[in-house]
């Protein structure tokens, strides 16, 4: 029987990483299924992949702690590589530089930077080995526009903008292709205490965006339809910033 596509997706247990699982399973995906601890929340989205007839590893841990990242996935990539994988694993620790302590700005770069290299790493060689794969990353609004309060969260996604540009130069002769996908105000958890009122004025659109409007972008360029896309930033943020 011929084996299904691998799409690896970091934080996926919940909000935008969650509807990218669904959509990718939809898409005819077996998932591997990152988070960090939410253990209830991610076999609820193994059963929903499961309802698309696609096979869910759960695969529970830190993406900014090597030792981790390579004990969960050295023992997988001997036998198999994603074909696809989705570094969107990431939180926000919001403040004002001026009162930021150090663990703020350092887990908030470490989460987004180091989990992409750190997961990115474990990949990349099945990839350019076999001369196929997308590797797709979650930025955000915030990189590309900068946001007061959110300086080290800012930093860590045009950081991660630029190293999916210069990735994506590295790896193109592989056959592989790598973008990022730019969230704007996304209706998760995340970004559940957000005042509305002041929201919502700075979105063109009129509304906060749904997660599953971001997963579809994804699928998009996991699919074959982006097979001449590479080193792009595709905004999904209601026109909140252009
Ligand atoms: P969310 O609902 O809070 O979900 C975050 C996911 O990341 C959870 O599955 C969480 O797992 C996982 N996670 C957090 N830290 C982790 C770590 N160190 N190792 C492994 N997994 C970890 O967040 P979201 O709103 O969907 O955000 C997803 C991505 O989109 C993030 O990169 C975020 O920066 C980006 N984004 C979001 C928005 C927005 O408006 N929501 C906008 C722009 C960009 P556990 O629950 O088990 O910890």
């Amino acid at each position: 029987m011929a084996r299904n596509d691998i799409a690896l997706i970091t934080g996926g247990s919940k909000g935008i990483g969650a509807a990218i699982a669904r959509a990718l399973a939809r898409d005819g995906f077996d998932i591997w299924l990152n988070y960090r601890s939410g253990h209830e929340a991610a076999k609820e989205v193994a059963r929903q992949v499961g309802e698309s007839g696609r096979f869910c590893k759960l695969l529970p841990f830190d993406v900014a702690d090597s030792a981790s990242v390579k004990g969960a996935l050295a023992p997988l990539i001997e036998t198999d590589t994603p074909l696809v994988l989705v570094n969107n694993a990431g939180f926000s620790r919001d403040g004002l530089l001026a009162w930021m302590e150090e663990p703020e700005w350092k887990e908030t770069l470490s989460v987004h930077l180091d989990g992409f290299f750190l997961v990115t790493k474990m990949v990349l060689f099945g990839m350019l080995k076999r001369r196929s794969g997308r590797i797709i990353n979650i930025a955000s609004t915030s990189g590309q526009s900068g946001v007061a309060g959110q300086t080290n969260y800012s930093a860590a996604k045009a950081g991660l903008i630029g190293a999916t540009k210069s990735l994506a130069l590295e790896v193109a002769k592989g056959n592989i292709q790598v973008n990022a996908v730019s969230p704007g105000f996304i209706e998760t958890e995340m970004t559940a205490g957000l005042p509305l009122d002041r929201v919502l004025p700075r979105i063109p659109l009129g509304r906060m965006g749904k997660p599953e409007e971001v997963a579809e972008v994804v699928g998009f360029l996991a699919s074959g339809k982006a097979s001449y896309i590479t080193g792009q930033v595709l905004s999904v943020n209601g026109g909140a910033y252009l």
